[in-house]
């Protein structure tokens, strides 16, 4: 065990499950440990380096703006704040922006701008919330307290009340809970942490259609599933449905710190200065790199350059499932964001990639997470599936 990983193990909260591995160095795809040893990093440290390690345009970004400005308070505009809500106003439904700096923070944003539209429009009473079971917001209070997952709520009880939760997909729960008091739903239109379920077309048309009659909001939790890691820059664009609200962070600025909570405009006008705010939110150093990042992926032959591999590592694992069949159940997911479930424990699988130095991530006991950095290659895909086909056949069953 290298010294790194002894301190660690020695200073750090105990709050996370790591393996016994510290990176020093990374690059592209890979990413290299203190005695250089090279990782092929299927995660893309949970869907947030969508470009790589240590991107060299991004990089040249970061070391132009590290020189001009660092940080200001939202007590004044700085460009790359209003450059990045412009850019992605034009590249999305929505109007206007607010900045933070996590998932779980644009999350907030979200249910707290969503109670407030509705207090002011429909007064205080319309005050639940709809969410999904099996879903992950995030782990503050509020975005808690609308993931649908009771293990991640252990101990921390009593959460955010006015919530309730029905089953991904049950257009008849769906219905039957939906009333006047609901301001908003919230839900991510491919669940990442609750193993890789994309949820049906004609469930978020429901949504949608619930929304209107109800007066409520649609709030889409792209914070996995947004830049490009799809092969649409944002996964709503599969479903041809416009949210009323969006929440984005992880590969926004391939790895700084920042979220972004995007709405309409009329939507957003419910946060009057004084309702909301953030410190850190919005910095120029991670504006202006998630700014370059909006270019690079959303130039639509990037984009579709996303679909193909994606579509290519699926197929190709599909066909490795056919000529060994029984240990894979399902290959499910859009782009670059596949699950893989499987009939037995996980846990093998997962540690054979790890001994082959392939970072995959397990969800759920039975489902490994395949989210590569976008700039993948096919030759690392074929890698990939070599490595894949070895492992299957090497498990006993
Ligand atoms: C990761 C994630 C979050 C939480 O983001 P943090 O930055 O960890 O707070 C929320 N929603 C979804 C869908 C996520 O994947």
């Amino acid at each position: 065990m290298g010294y790194i990983v002894e301190m660690g193990e020695i200073f750090l909260a105990g709050n996370y499950k790591r393996e016994k591995l510290a990176f020093v160095k990374g690059a592209g795809t890979r990413l290299f440990t203190e005695d250089g040893e090279e990782y092929l990093d299927f995660t893309s440290g949970i869907a947030v380096c969508n470009l790589g390690h240590a991107n060299s345009e991004l990089k040249e970004v970061l070391e132009t703006q590290a020189k001009l400005l660092w940080h200001t308070s939202n007590l004044y505009y700085t460009a790359p704040q209003a450059k990045l809500a412009k850019k992605l106003v034009e590249l999305s439904f929505a109007e206007k922006v607010f900045f933070a700096n996590s998932g779980a923070e644009a999350v907030e944003a979200a249910l707290k701008l969503a109670r407030r539209f509705a207090y002011e429009n429909f007064g205080k009473d319309k005050n639940c919330f709809i969410a999904l079971e099996n879903s992950f917001h995030g782990r503050t209070f509020g975005a808690l307290s609308v993931t649908g997952q009771p293990k991640y709520w252990e101990g921390f009880e009593p959460l955010v009340p006015g919530i309730i939760f029905v089953p991904p997909n049950d257009k008849k729960a769906l219905k039957k809970v939906f009333n006047e008091k609901v301001c908003a739903i919230i839900i991510e239109p491919i669940q990442g942490e609750g193993g890789i379920y994309p949820l049906d077309k004609e469930f978020i048309e429901l949504t949608k259609e619930l929304c209107e009659k109800f007066n409520a909001l649609l709030i889409f939790d792209e914070i996995q599933t947004g830049i490009g890691r799809t092969g649409k820059l944002f996964a709503y664009e599969h479903f041809e449905i416009e949210p009323d609200i969006m929440c984005l962070a992880k590969a926004l600025a391939n790895g700084l710190p920042l979220s972004a909570m995007l709405a309409k405009e009329k939507v957003m006008n419910s946060l009057k200065p004084g309702t909301h705010a953030s410190t850190f939110g919005g910095n120029p150093l991670a504006c202006a790199v998630a700014l370059k990042v909006l270019e690079i992926i959303g130039n639509p032959s990037f984009l579709k350059e996303v679909s193909l591999k994606g579509k290519v590592l699926k197929e190709k694992i599909e066909k490795l499932n056919k000529e060994k069949p029984g240990i894979i159940k399902e290959v499910r997911g859009i782009g670059l964001l596949i699950g893989i479930e499987f009939n037995i424990s996980a846990n093998e699988i997962y540690n054979k990639f790890l001994e082959k130095k392939i970072l995959v991530t397990q969800p759920k006991p039975n489902i490994i997470r395949l989210s590569p950095p976008l700039i993948i290659n096919y030759r690392e895909i074929d890698f990939f599936v070599e490595t894949f086909k070895e492992i299957i056949y090497s498990i006993k069953s």
